[in-house]
């Protein structure tokens, strides 16, 4: 019984997964290649500057969608990482793309989808999209010139950050990282 019900939430989790990467899919930042602009460096970065491999974190239920995939090699960490919410008590799935900035589009974590906007939790409580040039070690063009991004890119991420965050242990980790950005004073510009 208990097993059923686990492979249908399963079943859902994917579901609702898969129908969150379409609706990225059909929205991006600017009508033309960001990646022209800079040499698609946030996917090289680590490559080129660092003896790191190019990681993502996924949402829970994400790592889902990464079977047999030849662009992702899927891992997992402790759930008890520095930086990740302590009710977090799953394991925590990222990914790591083999051969950047090479892959299966499609399949691009919601992090990197959404990208350059980065989910923020004000002190209020109030959500919001913003742009913080801290939160990577590369300039994006994008951020760093305050490029208009596409509206319809800003509100399909909105509204998928918003829907992400009603996963209490999302929404602690966008808290962290907000308050973060808070307590070292951070520079951010707000997008929505
Ligand atoms: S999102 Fe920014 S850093 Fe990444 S390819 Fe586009 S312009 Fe470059
Ligand atoms: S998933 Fe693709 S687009 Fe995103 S960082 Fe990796 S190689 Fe670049």
């Amino acid at each position: 019984m208990c097993v059923n019900i686990m492979l249908i939430c399963a079943e859902e989790m994917k579901k609702t997964m898969k129908e969150i990467h379409e609706r990225l899919d059909k929205v991006s930042p600017v009508d033309f290649d960001c990646g022209t602009l800079c040499g698609e460096v946030c996917c090289v970065y680590d490559k080129e500057h660092s003896d790191e491999e190019l990681m993502l974190y996924l949402m829970p239920g994400e790592e889902l969608l990464y079977e047999d995939n030849a662009y992702f090699e899927l891992y997992t960490i402790a759930s008890n990482a520095p930086d990740y919410p302590d009710d977090w008590e799953d394991n925590i799935f990222v990914v790591k793309c083999t051969s950047p900035p090479e892959c299966d589009r499609r399949l691009r974590p919601i992090q990197c989808k959404t990208f350059p906007l980065i989910p923020h939790i004000s002190i209020e409580g109030e959500f919001h999209l913003v742009f913080d040039e801290s939160e990577y070690p590369y300039v994006c063009p994008l951020v760093n010139e305050n490029r208009k991004l596409e509206d319809d890119f800003i509100n399909e991420t909105y509204s998928v950050w918003k829907m992400l965050i009603n996963n209490p242990v999302v929404y602690d980790l966008v808290k962290i990282d907000s308050r973060r950005r808070n307590e070292k004073k951070v520079e951010y510009r707000i997008v929505k």
